[in-house]
């Protein structure tokens, strides 16, 4: 296992080389960062719900046929996905301000926008991901205006999925985060969704308390990071009811693996 070749190591997660050409691991690790990685710790677990999270909804999104990477899921830490070209671009989708944009617009957070709002960064640590316009994009060339329309309608499309599936656990979607990649079929290339949808790169309060329920825990050092994902996972079905949400480590329910065994 440990002499795959590794294509590409980010923060929270490593790409190995699949089993079959076009193919790719995703491995998912317990590191959390912030700040443009000034602020990194480990959370013992976490890799392991954010694949069960990730598999979920990419899982759903599929069955109503948004195109993404994921193929399966292999063990407690990866999954099988397609290999893309990452467009350089993180797409952020806001419903309700918070974050960046209360900042800069001084909008009181937990306020509701007028209507989702889409946003666009240009992936670049060295540069904090600056937020850039379609003008920057097609400019730059990082992506064409076609593909720039392709990637705002499907984030509307998750945007539009994940609102209902979130609000039916009792939990508001107040932003998150996309990452899109080119796939060539032959000489067909389309836009399909890629990376990963976790309490990483969402926001989530709950309905009622207004909890947070995703990464902002550790951004802020509110504490319970863990729990707080782990309470996403319970609401999705995901953890077992019968053991408690919060404890040292996540009691993940069996579920048919490829092979048909139970995890
Ligand atoms: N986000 C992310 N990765 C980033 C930047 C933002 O996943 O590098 C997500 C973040 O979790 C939030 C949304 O995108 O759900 C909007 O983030 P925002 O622009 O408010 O930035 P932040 O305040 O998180 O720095």
């Amino acid at each position: 296992m440990n002499r795959r070749r590794r294509i590409y190591e980010g923060k929270a997660k490593i790409l190995y080389e699949g089993p079959e050409p076009g193919t790719l691991i995703q491995h998912f690790k317990d590191d959390a960062t912030a700040f443009n990685a000034e602020k990194h710790e480990l959370f013992e677990g976490k890799g392991v719900l954010n694949n069960r999270i990730s598999e979920l909804i990419f899982g759903k999104l599929g069955e109503i046929g948004v195109p993404t990477h994921f193929i399966r899921r292999l063990n407690m830490r990866e999954q099988l996905i397609r290999e893309v070209e990452i467009v350089p671009i993180e797409v952020v989708v806001r419903n309700i301000a918070a974050g960046s944009l209360a900042k800069r617009l001084g909008l009181e957070e937990g306020s509701a926008l007028p209507r989702s709002i889409i946003e666009f960064y240009y992936k670049d640590d060295k540069l904090g991901d600056p937020m850039v316009s379609e003008e920057h994009i097609t400019a730059f060339a990082w992506a064409a205006p076609q593909e720039i329309d392709e990637m705002m309608q499907l984030a509307l499309r998750i945007n539009d999925f994940l609102v209902g599936l979130f609000l039916g656990i009792g939990i508001r979607l107040v932003d998150f985060k996309v990452e899109f990649g080119r796939q060539w079929e032959n000489d067909m290339m389309r836009i399909i969704l890629a990376d990963e949808i976790s309490p990483d790169c969402c926001r989530l309060w709950d309905v009622k308390t207004n909890d947070k329920l995703d990464k902002d825990r550790f951004r802020q050092d509110l504490g319970g990071m863990l729990e707080a994902y782990q309470e996403v996972a319970r609401r999705l079905g995901i953890l077992n009811e019968n053991r408690p949400a919060v404890g040292s480590t996540p009691v993940l329910v069996s579920s048919n693996t490829p092979e048909g065994k139970p995890h």
